[in-house]
């Protein structure tokens, strides 16, 4: 089989998988999808002219000549209206958000006066000493200053991050239309695994992908559906991917996708004559299977992940992760893809052609930039301990080497810890 470039791969993928189907979703668990629809807004935010700190509402021309006193008429906190009109020489004093009075064109900030009696609350009868004027319109927040009605307050494509879902709330609206959360099925195989906390016995090791790759999933803003662990077994592996594919929108498998004599995944999906087998030109995790199976509303992608720990998780960060986000209709598939210093030297592993990923380190140096460095331990695709501390994929094509101080091209795993 020959090698498929990484970008090919990634773009056969994204072409394959289906869209998911538009839902209007309540406003809490829209974070991270994409908006499926321009929104207008009809509302007037804010709604009324309202006081922007705490304060005494006045009439400018009354407090232009300032050291003066005015009349305190009482006090409106936020969600109350003056039930009168600042007159000539009077003061209401306002809270944050409240609406201001009638008649009154700017707020004092309380810092600016002294009120007696120096109550903590303000009654009327009260005198306020305005010390000095501010400007006229200093403290007042016009309606619709933030959005008016016929403003376009998001785009269809866009990604509902959590102040885009405040704008929304704050035009009143509820719930909005997205392409819904695939359900993902997580599998792995192997006979060597054991999930349960018991010794292990010769030959076998404690089963690892299966939390990594539901994290990731959850991480992508999927659903996850714990399928548990397959056995080495092509017809045990058939029935499991034909039943998970009636109950998902995604079928995750990893381990059994190489030249093994057992490798179900491989097997199974090749038994059902839906089998794509790539190798992928990157190091680690070459073999990757994909395969659309018939589902009840659409077809289900299978992804096979390679079962070494790290190739399973480069694999799904450069393949898996962009065709889920590309399934929830995201424009942005791929990690932020940046450059980055080198601090030591790094070069492509290995003369077969294939790009390297190397784990890398990052951090932001004196000087403003992001540094990066391979991980600690070696980049053997069973060393996860190693590659746990990355936090970047450095990509370094067949044959490049970077000397310590070169930009080096990096996708960010994550930017913060
Ligand atoms: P495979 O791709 O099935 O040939 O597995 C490759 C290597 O990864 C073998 O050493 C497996 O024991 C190991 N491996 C596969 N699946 C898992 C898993 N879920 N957790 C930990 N190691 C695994
Ligand atoms: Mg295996």
């Amino acid at each position: 089989v020959a090698l498929t470039p990484i970008a090919e791969a990634q773009a056969a993928l994204v072409a394959a998988v289906p869209r998911m189907p538009v839902v209007a979703v309540p406003l809490d668990d829209a974070r991270g999808l994409v908006s499926a629809r321009d929104v207008v807004a009809e509302q007037t935010v804010p709604p009324f002219a309202n006081c922007s700190l705490d304060g005494y509402a006045v009439r400018h021309d009354d407090v232009a000549g300032a050291p003066v006193e005015l009349r305190v008429l009482g006090m409106v906190p936020a969600g109350s209206v003056a039930p009168s009109p600042v007159e000539p020489g009077t003061a209401w004093k306002v809270m944050t958000g409240a609406p201001l009075p009638e008649g009154a064109d700017t707020v004092v900030m309380v810092e600016l006066t002294s009120a007696t009696p120096a109550a903590p609350l303000a009654s009327a009868g009260d005198v306020v000493r305005i010390h000095e004027a501010p400007a006229r319109g200093a403290g007042v927040r016009a309606a619709g200053s933030d959005v008016k009605p016929g403003d376009r307050v998001l785009t269809a494509g866009e990604v509902l991050t959590a102040p885009r879902l405040a704008v929304l709330a704050g035009i009143g609206v509820r719930r909005i239309e997205v392409p819904r959360r695939p359900r993902v099925g997580v599998l792995v195989t192997g006979d060597e695994l054991v999930t349960d906390p018991r010794p292990l016995r010769a030959g076998e090791i404690y089963e690892s992908n299966g939390v990594m790759v539901r994290a990731l999933v959850a991480d992508s803003g999927c659903e996850v559906v714990d399928l548990g662990v397959g056995r080495d077994d092509a017809d045990d592996m058939v029935e499991r991917l034909t039943k998970a594919a009636a109950a998902c929108d995604v079928v995750i498998t990893t381990g059994g996708v190489s030249m093994g004599d057992t490798d179900p995944v491989k097997a199974a999906l090749d038994q059902l004559g839906r089998l794509h087998w790539l190798q992928v030109s990157m190091r680690p995790a070459k073999p990757f299977a994909y395969a659309l199976l018939d589902g009840p509303e659409r077809a289900v992608p299978v992804f096979g992940l390679p079962g070494n720990p790290v190739s399973s998780l480069v694999s799904f960060e450069v393949l898996v992760r962009p065709a889920l986000r590309a399934m929830t209709g995201h424009r942005e598939l791929d990690r932020p893809r940046v450059l980055a210093v080198a601090d030591e030297p790094m070069r492509a592993l290995g003369t077969d052609g294939r790009t390297t990923m190397l784990r890398v380190e990052a951090r932001y140096a004196d000087d403003g930039r992001l540094h990066v460095q391979p991980v600690g331990g070696a980049q053997e695709s069973h060393q996860i301990a190693a590659s746990a501390r990355a936090d970047a994929l450095a990509e370094l094509a067949p044959g490049s080497s970077y000397a310590p101080g070169d930009d080096v091209p990096v996708r960010m795993l994550r930017w913060d810890h």
